[in-house]
């Protein structure tokens, strides 16, 4: 018989698949000697086994957890029901990947009528007891039997006002057995049962709740989000209960070993007195910080110290820790990687480097290249004057400027037409994430640093702002206050997650940059990688950011961002409307100087850097007006000035317009094939190259320009469109006296172009795979219209596993790359390949490339240090 079951001295932190990451880590905290609190862990393949069984735990599992539940018994010599001396205990999920508060969780197990006598006179504190108890009826109605924790709220709420209390520690034991019994009608009312007494009903009850939660909404959500496989169910904890709420000597809280939001190696954590776990990750209410513990529980805090030191050496990363404190004694419930902004990722693997913790390469794998986005984003102007609405907690940092909402479905409905909107809530709960993603920002006035928000933010990169308490909130009226400022739904905030403060209206925005650690992990990838990163660039400005930010040339200048400058505009124009050769020539002589002048400046920026210049691609109709808007001017011009000479200019345009039409014009007259047909348009471009080239060495600079011709699909066109390259650069040779040495090559984005490409290699200096034309083409894919029209739910009904232009179709398209790099080299070994289309930004693409062995991706220039840090991870 398999096993299912794992008391925790029989795992150990390699068992994640087993046992979930919670499970495993308190499995390896028992065998390092750390306090914590007994217990065992039913595995992910009983949840699965729950699931085939349809919904039911089966006689095996079910033997071998009272099994375990014995050794517990024994171990701790107390008794699930015993009145005398009853075992609590809690019941909690723990996935293989970490997913906060997203399933379910019960405390205080094994509590009834009787027990609760016990637990009073064991402890000799009955309002302990009490509280205990009517705080687990409350939990199990919730999560077991569904009843809305509102009804228990408004409840208690009433008892309170009833009996002129401000707070809950006014309450007595006596008190609390009066709120019990109300909760107990509660149950009654919805369930027309009573609450059930028998603990081993309770804890089964518990176990097949927690696994249900696995596939409750915000836990589909939140595996959605960060591509967690649904098969791989939830482990079961179940552990002997400690309580922080037995008085002022007891308490519970969280902390980070390094602060999570900037990286700083100090231990950054909260904590609350008297009080349970889940107050703290609730954010129900605002903690201490961790320091306060000093000085409430100077021997507490000195071995708690000692206890992160030892879990941060001994996982040789930061933790996140919870821990409780029961009548001065400390005990750990769970340590785990915490979750960290990008800043603070880099920080962190950088500095454990320099202490010896971790070595480079596994500083590289620590850090997330798609996270190194948050970085690259802009910030608040520093030169512009903050005018301070409020502050709060600084929980996550980044910049966010957008519309206030307080709802979580509005929020959604709201962004997803595109909306900037900033969440603002007293607290946010697992049921709010659909909210939170869709909004740029988060606000809550209660919770701290590590509540729900914060954590949920910092993981997704977004700004957030915790525990700003000076707002007040007023959910139904739609607004909040501070002060006599009054801030209405749909008014623009902008807050600074970095410092805490919130701003009203919209504040100016600079460009990042980069911290000197960022730099550093930075120049350890490229000691580590072996594929090149070259940018994406058409203009001198973005050359200049390719180069700041670490490019080694530019993979692809997409010619045609320079024609449509509106003042090239008429001149293009001129070009296609020109009725001969003749025509054509005198407008493509205008258009010569202008682009000789933007590769000089391309080339100046790239300080001698190899630059792809790809000829001119898009079809003409692209440069002239729309169709239907030139009709609508005809037609009025016909009515009111039927002989202007205007109105045969635009009639003549749109007899134009028409010729060009084409039914399907990514398929159409583009790419190579103008060339072939206006071999005078390539002809100007490359004389405005090789001028160029000429022009920089006059002026002592070297440029190999790398000249490539779009959409092959037949290698005479790549011949034609060769030796006309070849032809003009001799004329400039010939015509200005110098010697230059250049490429030419092509893109390979038609699939007849990778599987001939040992043909195409013959005239081929080099290859881009242009792998957007190359997802079109392969799947027959309108790379401008699937978007929008099917993609999605295809993806949503998992007939694609994910988008296949955002993501390289490794098995398809992805074929087509390695057939053609294959046959390329066998033709010409030394061929120089590479990547231009929008996979070359993604990491896993970026690692099938490198898998390929192409030589360079190519990608945006904000993309470079994403792409530098996912080739050094490729290689390791
Ligand atoms: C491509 O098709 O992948 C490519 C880079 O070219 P463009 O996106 O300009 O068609
Ligand atoms: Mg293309």
């Amino acid at each position: 018989m398999s096993k299912f079951v794992y008391l925790f001295n029989e795992g150990n932190s390699d068992m994640k698949e087993i046992l979930g990451g919670k499970g495993a880590n308190l499995a390896e905290m028992t065998n390092i000697g750390l306090p914590v609190p007994f217990g065992f862990t039913i595995s992910t393949q009983a949840c699965n086994d729950y699931y085939e069984a349809g919904k039911k735990i089966s006689q095996y599992v079910e033997e071998q957890i009272l099994a375990a539940l014995k050794t517990l018994e024994d171990k701790t010599g107390k008794k699930l029901g015993d009145p005398t001396n009853p075992l609590l205990v809690s019941v909690r999920s723990g996935s293989v990947f970490s997913m906060p508060g997203m399933m379910d969780t019960v405390l205080n197990l094994g509590m009834n009528d009787e027990t609760v006598k016990g637990v009073a006179d064991l402890t000799g504190n009955a309002r302990f007891a009490y509280d205990s108890y009517r705080r687990f009826i409350q939990m199990f109605s919730n999560v077991v039997l569904g009843i809305d924790s509102y009804y228990f709220e408004q409840y208690l709420e009433e008892t309170r006002e009833k009996k002129g209390y401000h707070a809950d520690p006014e309450l007595t034991a006596e008190d609390w057995q009066e709120v019990i019994a109300g909760y107990k009608e509660i149950v009654k009312k919805h369930t027309k049962k009573d609450f059930p007494q028998d603990p081993k009903q309770q804890l089964f009850l518990s176990i097949n709740a927690v696994f249900d939660s696995w596939n409750n909404q915000r836990a589909i959500i939140y595996r959605r989000l960060n591509k967690i496989p649904d098969h791989l169910g939830t482990a079961v904890n179940i552990q002997s209960m400690v309580f922080g709420n037995m008085g002022s000597d007891s308490g519970t809280g969280v902390a980070f070993t390094r602060n999570p939001s900037t990286g700083e190696a100090l231990l950054y954590g909260e904590y609350l007195i008297n009080a349970q776990g889940e107050d703290v990750v609730a954010g129900i209410r605002t903690p201490q910080p961790i320091h306060v513990l000093e000085k409430d529980m100077p021997e507490v805090y000195e071995k708690f110290i000692a206890t992160c030191q030892l879990l941060e050496k001994h996982y040789k990363d930061m933790q996140d820790i919870e821990f409780t404190v029961e009548r001065g004694e400390l005990f750990i419930l769970q340590t785990r990687t915490g979750k960290r902004t990008a800043q603070a990722a880099i920080r962190i693997a950088v500095e454990m480097v320099k202490e010896g913790i971790i070595d480079k390469e596994t500083a590289l794998l620590r850090v997330d290249p798609e996270q190194l986005d948050q970085l690259l984003h802009r910030r608040i102007d520093d030169s512009y004057e903050r005018k301070q609405l409020a502050k709060g907690l600084p929980a996550s940092p980044g910049a966010a400027t957008g519309a206030v909402v307080f709802d979580a479905d509005e929020a959604e409905q709201l962004g997803n037409d595109g909306k900037k909107v900033i969440l603002v809530r007293p607290e946010t709960t697992p049921d709010d994430i659909h909210g939170i993603v869709a909004s740029q920002a988060i606000v809550t006035s209660r919770g701290g640093m590590t509540s729900h928000a914060a954590v949920v933010a910092r993981g997704m990169g977004k700004a957030c702002i915790c525990g700003c308490e000076t707002l007040k909130i007023d959910l139904v009226g739609k607004k909040f206050s501070v002060g006599e400022t009054v801030v209405n739904y749909g008014d623009i905030i902008t807050i600074d997650g970095s410092t805490g403060e919130i701003m009203l209206g919209e504040i100016p925005m600079i460009d990042p940059e980069l911290s000197d650690e960022f730099l550093l992990l930075l120049s350890w990838a490229d000691e580590v990688r072996k594929l090149g990163v070259r940018a994406n660039a058409d203009n001198p400005e973005d050359a200049g950011k390719a180069l700041e930010f670490g490019a080694g040339g530019i993979g692809l200048c997409r010619t045609e961002h320079m024609f449509m400058d509106p003042k090239r505009i008429p001149i293009v124009q001129e070009m296609i409307l020109a009725e001969n050769y003749e025509e054509r020539m005198i407008a493509l002589d205008k258009l010569l100087p202008m682009q000789q002048g933007d590769f000089e400046g391309i080339f100046e920026a790239m300080q001698g850097l190899p630059v792809t210049i790809r000829l001119l691609d898009p079809p003409m109709h692209e440069f002239l007006p729309d169709k239907e808007e030139l009709l609508v001017e005809v037609t009025k011009l016909q009515m009111t000035d039927p002989d202007s000479s205007e109105l045969k200019e635009k009639e003549y345009l749109l007899k134009k317009v028409n010729q060009l039409a084409e039914f399907n014009p990514m398929l159409g007259h583009r790419g190579c094939r103008l060339g072939m047909i206006f071999p005078e348009i390539y002809e100007m471009q490359a004389k405005a190259i090789f001028n160029a080239v000429v022009t920089l060495i006059d002026r002592g600079l070297s440029v190999e320009p790398e000249i490539m011709i779009p959409l092959v699909g037949h290698v005479n066109e790549l011949k034609a469109m060769r030796q006309l390259v070849v032809e003009t650069a001799e004329k400039v040779k010939e015509e200005t006296g110098k010697e230059f040495n250049y490429l030419v090559g092509t893109m390979i984005e038609i699939p007849r172009a990778a599987l001939t490409a040992d043909q195409i290699a013959e005239e081929a200096d080099f290859f881009s795979f242009g792998t957007n034309d190359l997802t079109q083409t392969t799947f027959g894919y309108s790379r401008d219209d699937a978007e929008g029209k099917f993609l999605q739910a295809y993806i949503e009904q998992k007939v694609l596993p994910e988008n296949p232009f955002a993501v390289l179709d490794q098995q398809g398209v992805g074929k087509l790359v390695e057939t053609g790099v294959k046959l390329g080299r066998q033709v010409k070994p030394s061929l120089k390949t590479g990547i231009c289309g929008e996979h070359g930004g993604e990491k896993s693409s970026i690692e099938f490339c490198y898998q390929a062995g192409l030589d360079y991706v190519s990608c945006s220039p904000y993309r470079v240090p994403l792409a530098r840090l996912a080739a050094a991870q490729a290689t390791i």
